[in-house]
């Protein structure tokens, strides 16, 4: 029974400002510890619900974040960007997927950090004509390969856009936005006891949560902040500028769309006024 981990940040509980998500936050040594526990504690209670082999992606930031010498022994490590499948790097192959620290889509009230996977870049994006953030694209991602998403861990609107869009999925609900700077959170060691028991149960129940699949054809529409951002991605062969900050992009298949989405996202990334 394989079992693969995506490792965001912002949704881990005590994870509340920029100073704890940035490399250079006064914060982040803190939060990267807090990381690296809740991903432990995923990992002990899938090992106890009869999973064999674990892989953990780091995929927040520049996706270093992780305490290596602090991680579980028994699993292996992915890190580092860019990778080609970023977020969901290495899901092929696996039988389940844990999303740990996730936040909500850009836009969301009262989510801790919401953002679609760039927050100076992305309004908002949509496949297929529904709305969705990084859980939702990495989940249909996963689909893709036929991988179900088994237990998602984050802020409370996460854990509602998770069981809104999964069926079936475990969640922990790790803090209460007040705000997108603030929270009311549980206590970490509470929190990592309830993903050490949900990801306990996921695995023991496997067979009950199903891939999330959005099925082709596709057509990705990417609001960006400015028009600027839009002037730049509509420089890529076969995207169409819709409007002043809309641009969109139709394929066939799941790696595709993500692919140049995460291409969109970084051409744009050139725009952001220093
Ligand atoms: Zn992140």
């Amino acid at each position: 029974m394989k079992i693969y981990i995506s490792a965001d940040i912002e949704g881990i509980c005590g994870v509340t400002d920029i100073d704890h998500t940035r490399r250079e936050g006064k914060d982040y040594d803190t939060a990267r510890m807090l990381m690296t526990k809740e991903v432990n504690a995923a990992v002990q209670g899938a090992f106890q619900g009869g999973a064999t082999e674990i892989v953990v992606n780091d995929s927040h930031g520049s996706m270093i974040n992780l305490l290596i010498e602090e991680l579980d022994q028994r699993v292996s490590i992915i890190s580092g960007s860019p990778k080609p499948l970023s977020m969901v790097q290495g899901i092929q192959g696996n039988d389940a997927a844990f999303f740990i620290g996730y936040h909500s889509k850009a836009g969301t009230e009262d989510a801790v950090m919401d953002h679609t996977y760039h927050g100076r870049v992305v309004h908002t994006i949509r496949v297929n004509g529904m709305e969705l953030g990084e859980l939702g694209i990495n989940a249909a991602l996963a689909g893709h390969f036929g991988v179900p998403v088994a237990l998602v861990a984050g802020d409370k609107k996460t854990t509602e856009e998770a069981t809104a869009l999964l069926n079936d999925v475990e969640i922990v609900t790790t803090k209460e936005g007040i705000g997108r700077f603030a929270a009311r959170n549980i206590h970490p060691a509470v929190a990592r006891e309830e993903i050490r028991k949900k990801a306990q149960e996921a695995v023991q129940n496997i067979g009950r949560v199903r891939p999330y699949v959005v099925p082709p054809p596709l057509h990705l529409e990417m609001d960006v902040l400015f028009s600027n951002m839009a002037d730049r991605i509509a420089m890529i062969p076969s995207v169409e500028r819709v409007s002043g900050r809309r641009v969109a992009y139709d394929c066939k298949d799941f790696v595709t769309l993500y692919t140049m989405m995460r291409a969109m996202t970084l051409i744009a990334s050139t725009a952001i006024l220093k």
